[in-house]
């Protein structure tokens, strides 16, 4: 029997997202073993923890890879100085603040032979497998995002979200993004984007982007909003030609075919990206599609600037 031992890993930023989702995938995968993490401030429960990263791997050399939680505008500098020290990574989304550093970043693991996993946790989820299918068994004549949540539910005290490199209501909208560029088929192009920026913000509120499958030219509209309130709408829609109607809602846990229920599964993305990760760190392999990311620059690139009013928490 073969025994590989666990890969040592540490956390790097030990907000919301690392600790309700990387710390229990980590230790419910024996395939990993948990050795500290790193955070300015945060200290959960159970962790061995640091300020930064630097004192994280000088007390702890035997750390292996490590995962960046942190907000998006300082990843690329602690992602880069991981690789340097010899670390695989993996990167929470998006993979940066910029289209220029994810791909820089890329370059860089290649350049070190160390994996890098630009994660896309929406791509996990359970019903995404079979929406790629549906799409690729059918003529498309169009797709509908519709992303809608409430920003003071699930992003409180979060200021990064509306500075510049935040990205604000593409934070959550870029998880659509990352299921519609892994199903669609083919690549997407943005044509028009609207933007509504809160004055006191440097990051959208509200986006509705018309995008465009590159080949087929499908028409993929994107209903984008951080300001709804009561029911939180994480679902996309597919029609076909031949009047075939698909809708993947929850964020990919619930598959519709033709109005009826076909696949209805609990949310596990944290466990499949970890092993995932696992298997890619083994193989000497990176998984690095920056297709999201690409959306979101053109749309600030082509998108109409619309004032939208002050966002207070
Ligand atoms: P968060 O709650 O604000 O946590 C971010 C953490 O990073 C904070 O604890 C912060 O430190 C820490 N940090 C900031 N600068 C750092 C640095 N230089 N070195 C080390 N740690 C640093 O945000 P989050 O919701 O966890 O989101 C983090 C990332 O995960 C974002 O890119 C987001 O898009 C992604 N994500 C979030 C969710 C979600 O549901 N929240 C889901 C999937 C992905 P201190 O608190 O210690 O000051």
């Amino acid at each position: 029997m073969v025994t590989t031992s666990p890969i040592k890993i540490g956390l790097v930023g030990l907000g919301k997202i690392a600790v309700d989702q990387h710390i229990p995938a980590i230790r419910a995968n024996p395939g990993f073993e948990l050795v500290a993490g790193c955070s300015p401030h945060a200290r959960p429960d159970g962790i061995t923890a640091y300020n930064d990263m630097a004192g994280m791997l000088a007390a702890h050399p035997e750390i292996e890879a490590l995962a960046i939680c942190t907000p998006p505008q300082v990843r690329h500098r602690i992602a880069k100085e991981a690789l340097a020290s010899g670390r695989h990574v993996f990167l929470e989304k998006p993979p940066g603040a910029t289209l220029g550093e994810a791909e820089a970043l890329r370059a860089f693991a290649a350049e070190k032979g160390k994996t890098l996993l630009a994660s896309w946790h929406s791509r996990f989820a359970p019903a995404v497998g079979a929406t790629r299918d549906w799409i690729a068994q059918h003529e498309l004549k169009s797709m509908h995002i519709v992303w809608k949540e409430n920003v003071r539910q699930w992003h409180p005290g979060q200021a990064w979200i509306f500075a510049p490199g935040g990205m604000g209501v593409f934070d959550p909208g870029i998880n659509a993004l990352s299921i519609l560029t892994a199903v669609a088929g083919d690549a997407v192009i943005v044509k028009q984007a609207d933007l509504h920026i809160p004055v006191n913000c440097d990051a959208p509120i509200e986006v509705h982007l018309d995008m465009v499958t590159a080949h087929g030219g499908v028409p993929v509209r994107a209903d984008f909003d951080f300001l709804q309130e009561n029911l939180q709408t994480w679902s996309i829609y597919a029609e076909a030609l031949d009047g075939g109607k698909l809708a993947l809602h929850m964020g990919g846990t619930t598959l519709e075919i033709d109005g009826k229920t076909v696949l209805q599964e609990p949310e596990r993305e944290y466990p499949g990206l970890y092993a995932h990760f696992h298997a890619l760190v083994s193989g000497g392999k990176t998984d690095a599609d920056f297709a999201p990311l690409r959306i979101v620059a053109d749309a600030f690139m082509l998108g109409k600037r619309i004032a939208a009013p002050e966002y207070v928490e």
